[in-house]
């Protein structure tokens, strides 16, 4: 059974990480608990082990860990979401903007083909700007984004509005407001 209350005590608020005035929402306790990271990795294994899609993509560098749960238990392909100056064969590059400027992300441009469907999977969504690149990723390639899905959304940030207003549907965990 999920028990979002248990979930939610595992995600640490540190102040002014990386900046001032952002409240970051720390992982790494819930990762520290066996219990509480099966229970999230067995949910999204529940919501999807019917579903039809036809890889996995997994986002740097926390979407890694759930990605590469949910690649094993679901016996789907893992793709990888890099941050630039990562992958090390030829790549389609996308930009974004962070709370810093402009950052780029990156997959190999032989990953997917035409009609393939993605789960994109990270750890949280904020502005969205991070699902929306590798979602252009995956347009470029004449694939399509089954779902984006994530332990924690923002949703005063808008990044979760922003993508359903692009056609992909979300899936988060739990929320902080
Ligand atoms: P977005 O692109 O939606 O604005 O930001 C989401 C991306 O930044 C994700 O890859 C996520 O890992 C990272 N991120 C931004 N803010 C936080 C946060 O407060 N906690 C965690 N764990 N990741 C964050």
């Amino acid at each position: 059974i999920f028990d979002e209350f248990s979930i939610k005590t595992l995600i640490r608020p540190v102040v002014d990480f990386p900046s001032p005035g952002v409240i970051f929402r720390d992982i790494t306790p819930l990762l520290q608990s066996p219990k509480a990271l099966r229970m999230v990795a067995d949910s999204l294994v529940q919501r999807y082990v019917e579903s039809d899609f036809s890889h996995i993509g997994a986002l740097d560098a926390r979407g890694f860990i759930i990605g590469s749960i949910l690649a094993y238990e679901l016996n789907r392909p893992l793709i990888l979401f890099r941050k630039q100056g990562k992958l090390p064969a030829d790549v389609l590059t996308e930009s974004y903007r962070t709370e810093y400027g402009e950052a780029f992300l990156e997959v190999h441009a032989d990953s997917l083909c035409e009609g393939d469907s993605v789960l994109l999977i990270d750890d949280l969504i904020a502005t969205g700007g991070t699902f929306i690149a590798a979602a252009q990723l995956v347009r470029r390639m004449g694939a399509q984004v089954y779902e984006a899905a994530a332990v924690i959304d923002l949703p005063e940030l808008g990044g979760s509005c922003k993508l359903q207003d692009m056609g992909i549907p979300t899936f988060t965990l739990t929320a902080f407001g």
